[in-house]
């Protein structure tokens, strides 16, 4: 076996880390981690140390880890049928069973699921049919998408253009030109303070309005968003905010994707957070909790109104001409299957809001009053803390102060993982579903101590 040192070198010299500093990291100056096992809400590292995983990975790992259920089914469908591909009609049963279960957890008016491997793969596959769709229906012009400042859809060409946060854009030539940004749900960072959140959500919706009417209402394809702002900063949409949006877009004949890669599958104590908000999406993008990322799997759930012109489309036009080797993988859908039995079985979604509720009346109780922190909000099993220099002035820290991130490691040192949010000095938290008061104390402690040592 590898020593640690042998193992870290061989890290730094050959393997290439998504959103890391490469620089740093080839030096040996940016922090690194080799994880050697996990159970239940706590990840192993090479060094021995035990961590509570207050992130459930990138907010994935849905029921946990270590699930031997999942994990076996895994092993059955390797054993029995590791790959066949889906085109041209093709299927496994484990494909079709999870497609079943997927739609009958569904909210109203879905029609099918297209399976891809994640979240980035869907969106893009999201915004294909979008377009195939105008384009069956001859508006060859109405190809335009808005998505929301501080938005996360992805990383590739067209979603990292989705994606409304500048290091996803910044030196890779994005977002590309079919793209358009408008304003964050977010009430804390509204315009103007005077301003009430009814207000707020009338300006969303006017910024919304005048950018349709800028750019022409026949130019504009669909609208992206995720129920709950997410990498963008954990923020819970204001009230009546999503009835406003869908309101304009309905008035505009605009596609509305409710991009669920997060919210998909149990996270907000809803099956969905379309359900929880009274969305009514065209197209729905799920991925982590579909197999909690015990294998990589993603779906695009089709609306019935899309789905009849594309059907009708392939009459015109002959086959769909969009597809991954990758599918409708057996494999994921192995444990898809096996997790959101998992998640009925253990009643997750319930725990995900009696929980997560209690995590964040706790992580209120313990620093609500602390003078820089400016807000705390959450929903369901989400809670995220905000850092700010001055919070009656809503004065934030300087970028380069790093106090998010620097809190974000005192808690790491306490035993409890959290995300430095990229954007602000926002600590988020997002665990796993299957957490437990106890293990939510902890998660409390650890953040009321860490801001106690960075900011007093
Ligand atoms: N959409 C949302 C809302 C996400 O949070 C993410 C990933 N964090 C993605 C899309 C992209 O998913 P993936 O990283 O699996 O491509």
């Amino acid at each position: 076996m590898l020593t640690n040192d042998e193992l870290a070198k061989w890290d730094r010299e050959n393997l290439f880390h998504p959103s890391t500093h490469l620089g740093q990291f080839a030096r040996g100056d940016a922090p690194q981690r080799i994880v050697q096992g996990a159970e239940g809400v706590h990840i192993i590292d090479r060094d021995g140390n035990r961590l509570l995983d207050g992130f459930a990975g990138l907010y994935c790992v849905n029921v946990g880890y270590g699930r031997w259920e999942i994990a076996e089914a895994i092993a059955r469908q390797a054993r029995e049928l590791a790959y066949y591909h889906s085109y041209a009609g093709h299927g496994s049963e484990a494909s079709i069973t999870l497609a079943k279960m997927v739609m009958d957890r569904a909210p109203k008016g879905m029609a099918r699921v297209y399976f891809g491997l994640g979240g980035s793969d869907a969106n893009e596959t999201n915004i294909k049919l979008v377009w195939y769709y105008n384009n069956i229906l001859g508006r060859l012009q109405k190809k335009k998408i808005i998505s929301r400042w501080r938005g996360y859809h992805g990383s590739g060409l067209m979603t990292g253009s989705l994606t409304g946060l500048d290091l996803f854009h910044r030196k890779f030539d994005l977002p590309l030109a079919q793209v358009l940004h408008t304003e964050a749900p977010y009430p804390f960072r509204r315009p103007d303070p005077g301003m009430t959140e009814a207000d707020f959500v009338a300006h969303c919706a006017e910024r919304l309005e005048s950018l349709i009417a800028a750019e022409g209402a026949d130019t504009i394809a669909a609208f992206i968003g995720e129920p709950v702002l997410g990498t963008g900063g954990i923020v819970p949409p204001p009230a009546g905010y999503w009835p406003a949006i869908q309101a304009v877009l309905d008035r505009h004949d605009i596609l509305l994707i409710a991009d669920e890669v997060v919210t998909g599958f149990g996270r907000l104590g809803s099956m969905f957070g379309s359900d929880h908000y009274g969305i009514r999406p065209d197209l729905i993008t799920c991925a982590k909790g579909l197999t909690s990322a015990y294998a990589p799997l993603s779906g695009s759930i089709v609306g019935q109104r899309m789905w009849d012109v594309l059907a009708r489309g392939t009459d015109e036009n002959g086959v769909f001409g969009h597809g991954w080797t990758y599918s409708a993988h057996p494999i994921g859908a192995a444990a898809g299957i096996a997790n959101l039995k998992l998640i009925d079985d253990l009643g997750l979604v319930g725990n995900a809001g009696t929980v997560g509720a209690y995590l964040n009346d706790q992580m209120r109780a313990a620093l609500g009053d602390h003078p820089h922190v400016g807000e705390i909000r959450g929903e369901g099993m989400l809670c995220a803390v905000e850092l700010v220099r001055d919070r009656d002035a809503r004065q934030f820290f300087d970028a380069s102060e790093g106090i998010g991130a620097r809190t974000v490691a005192a808690m790491l040192k306490r035993g409890v993982i959290a995300r430095a949010m990229p954007q602000g000095d926002i600590i988020g938290l997002a665990p796993p579903l299957c957490l437990s008061r106890a293990e939510a104390d902890t998660i409390v402690a650890a953040a009321r101590d860490a801001v106690a040592d960075i900011l007093g």
